[in-house]
């Protein structure tokens, strides 16, 4: 398989370090807030290439971090830090914070089907092993301590601007227009690896170091974790794209100076989710989350499909306009899949040349939109129904997760009891039916006008007739008792 490398900035053939494993670092939610959906796009990216390497026969183990200390809300290094501000706009403890928005993290990853990570660290628990990274990077010249802060010095490591591919003045521009510069400092992007002094806000959770009473820098905790869990090579590094600089260009930094070799061989960015008005940010207020859309009435699963429809590589625009388009294809892509008819035989050939065909092209880095294709490809193929859903089943399930069999299934359930329904009520008195429908056509009329009195009133006059209804995407349905 074949996937862009932010490293080499090509589209590399995939070579994991040891055969038919691969060992994948995904960097975590900062949980101070809910995840807008900017952020999920990236996990279900990276949730699809996961998905992708464990179809294609890869042994993947992945890790992410929470980061639940730290992570300042500027680039790093500077501003306030974030776990801090949402304590205070909640008046609660970090740790109150960081554990609701955690849970609120993976409450979102499930419902739009991005798989929990095999192994999931928070900071906090690795406050001791970023003190011996830190204390080795002293030792071996790459760090220095100033005015109570460790600082990472960058002027040491060769080619610190390689995931960049720029300078790091020309990364600088613009960056801290709103920050004073930081005079500790020997060289601009020298970043902290651990803070005893901040101009900042006071810290909530510090620890004892042998710097002082401090707490780390957000670099250190990547690398520190990655490194605990998988060793000190690493196959593929996860990230959204504004991760890249100076997040990215930092861990390289720190975990080449402290093993002394090449690191991460392949460094996959997700492109960001913008809304009309430009990037979206957590920061800004209102924002979009999982639970919007829902309350909204949309499928989680379909913001998935909407993902998976445009590459991974260029930015999204998201809008209910195209959230709208997207539902639609789905819903008529689902209808399509719940008219085949389960029960003939399976073509194992069939189902095996499909697999292959959707390896192949989902293989060239990333391409889910031509994966999607490839469904329409089945639907259209010469075969029997049972071969099509087989087919369409594996794929989704093992790497696309957008539901389509489980919703084509609910689809099919939905539409018998309706039939049941239907056939019941065939019984019924012409005069009561015609009465009973009028009073559900008045109260969907009323509900219209948003006359929410009215429509509770014709319910209770429906259930004292003995007629209970049911509300369904497609309209009201009812029984006579
Ligand atoms: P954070 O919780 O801010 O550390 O971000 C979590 C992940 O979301 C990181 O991988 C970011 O790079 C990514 N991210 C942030 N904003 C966006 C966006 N608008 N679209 C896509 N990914 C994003
Ligand atoms: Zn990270």
């Amino acid at each position: 398989m074949k996937l862009y490398n932010t490293l080499t900035k090509k589209v590399d053939e995939f070579v994991p370090n040891e055969e038919g494993k691969v060992k994948m670092y995904t960097c975590g939610p900062t949980v101070y807030h809910f995840a807008h959906i900017g952020n999920l796009r990236s996990y279900i990216m990276e949730d699809v290439l996961e998905r992708f390497l464990r179809f294609y026969g890869y042994d993947v183990t992945r890790v992410m971090n929470i980061t639940d200390v730290g992570h300042l809300s500027s680039d790093g290094d500077t501003g306030e830090d974030k776990m801090l501000k949402g304590a205070k706009r909640e008046k609660k403890t970090v740790m109150e914070i960081a554990e609701f928005y955690k849970n609120a993290f993976f409450s979102d990853c499930k419902k739009l089907n991005i798989k929990y990570p095999d192994i999931v660290e928070p900071a906090t628990n690795c406050i001791g092993d970023f003190i011996k990274m830190i204390e080795a990077l002293i030792e071996k010249g790459y760090a220095y301590l100033a005015n109570g802060n460790v600082y990472f010095d960058t002027s040491k490591v060769e080619n610190y601007n390689a995931l960049t591919g720029h300078s790091s003045d020309e990364l600088m521009v613009g960056v801290r227009d709103d920050v004073s510069e930081d005079l500790n400092k020997k060289n601009k992007s020298d970043f902290v690896l651990w803070f005893t002094k901040s101009k900042f806000d006071d810290q909530e959770l510090k620890w004892d170091s042998p710097w002082g009473v401090g707490y780390p820098g957000w670099h250190i905790e990547c690398s520190s974790i990655c490194m605990k869990h998988l060793g000190s090579k690493l196959d593929i590094h996860c990230g959204g794209v504004d991760n890249i600089f100076p997040h990215h260009t930092n861990e390289i930094a720190q975990s080449e100076a402290y093993t002394g070799e090449k690191w991460c061989n392949y460094w996959f960015h997700v492109h960001h989710l913008n809304d009309e008005t430009g990037k979206m940010s957590k920061s800004k207020g209102d924002f979009l989350t999982v639970s919007l859309i829902e309350s909204k009435g949309y499928n989680p699963l379909v913001y998935r499909f909407f993902c998976l429809q445009s590459h991974y590589r260029k930015p999204l625009v998201f809008s209910y306009e195209a959230l709208d388009q997207a539902s639609a294809t789905y819903n008529k892509l689902v209808r399509r899949i719940a008219g085949l008819k389960a029960g003939d035989d399976v073509d194992n050939e069939f189902v095996k040349s499909a697999k292959a065909t959707f390896i192949e092209k989902v293989g060239n880095d990333m391409n889910t939109a031509l994966g999607i294709t490839c469904i329409y490809d089945i639907l259209k193929a010469n075969t029997t129904d049972a071969s099509k859903l087989k087919a369409i089943e594996e794929i989704d399930n093992g790497v696309l997760c957008v539901g389509l069999i489980d919703s084509a299934n609910a689809l099919n359930k939905q539409a018998e009891v309706k039939t049941e329904e239907a056939s019941t009520n065939d019984n019924i008195d012409p005069e009561l039916k015609a009465k009973i429908e009028g009073l559900i056509s008045e109260r969907a009329n009323a509900k219209k006008e948003k006359n929410f009195a009215r429509a509770d009133e014709i319910r209770s006059i429906l259930a004292e007739m003995g007629v209970t209804i049911k509300d369904t995407r497609e309209g009201t349905t009812y029984t006579l008792n």
